[in-house]
């Protein structure tokens, strides 16, 4: 069994949480679409552990932003990025640490094809930047656009946007609360959003991720201390109190 992990955004509790849970239920294998930095209090933490427990990490928007001009980004967004460059250089901790940061985001891959397994952080057609959201089920071009890309796979796992689903190629946006029993992979092709780790948005505040056996895509929330992670970002003064705010709303 796979397990996928996404948009962890340096919290280091929702990270722990979903270790124990992907522990206790015996999975073999960690991979991780991206976003492991960015918003959250501890960056140097999180890619630690990263890059203990999985195979790899895709490429994220964060890690692009952080390697490069984060110009795409908001205001607020650009500071909590500027913020967490200056955390992976830090000088006053292991300069071979750091150099092994900044090797392990610039080995990143845009995207990973495995048998039936395409991965990326954002979407087929554009792995770092583009966003699938519920709405996206009724842009028929859009998602035609994202199929056309899938090659050989039948499944392409996606972060990014923080809403976990699924996208089936027939059309439609399936929310995890209609797939108590997870999402078989059929006939029909499908992207699948795994959710976010460290900051949820669909409206509720647990931590998510998915697994994947060959057959059955399954989705995981887990509980955790999000008071303490937020205790941590206010107490950081170039980080904005709403990233603290959103944890608790899981928005
Ligand atoms: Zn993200």
């Amino acid at each position: 069994m796979i397990a996928f992990i996404s948009d962890i955004h340096s919290n280091t509790e929702a990270l722990e949480a979903v270790l124990a849970e992907i522990e206790h239920l015996g999975v073999e294998r960690v991979l991780c679409l991206g976003d492991v930095i960015g918003y959250g209090p501890e960056p140097r933490a999180t890619l630690q552990r990263v890059i203990e427990v999985a195979e790899f990490s895709l490429r994220g928007n964060h890690e692009d932003g952080c390697m490069n001009y984060a110009s795409d980004f908001n205001p607020k967004a650009r500071a909590a990025i500027d913020w967490t460059r200056d955390q992976l250089n830090l000088r006053d901790q292991p300069r071979e640490q750091n150099f092994a940061f900044w090797n392990y985001l610039a080995s990143m891959p845009d995207e990973h094809r495995e048998g039936v397994m395409l991965l990326v952080h954002g979407s087929p057609r554009d792995p770092i930047r583009e966003y699938i959201v519920p709405k996206d089920a009724q842009d028929r071009a859009k998602l035609d656009g994202c199929f056309a890309k899938f090659g050989e796979a039948r499944l392409c796992f996606v972060g990014h946007s923080h809403v976990p689903g699924v996208y089936p190629e027939s059309g439609g946006y399936l929310p995890i609360r209609e797939l108590p029993d997870g999402y078989l992979l059929a006939d029909d092709r499908a992207i699948v959003n795994i959710g976010s780790v460290g900051q949820p948005r669909d409206g509720d505040p647990r931590a998510c991720f998915a697994t994947f056996d060959g057959e059955r895509v399954r989705f995981h929330r887990v509980e955790y201390d999000h008071a303490a992670t937020a205790a941590k970002i206010r107490a950081i003064e170039s980080l904005p109190d709403y990233l603290a705010d959103r944890l608790g709303q899981g928005r």
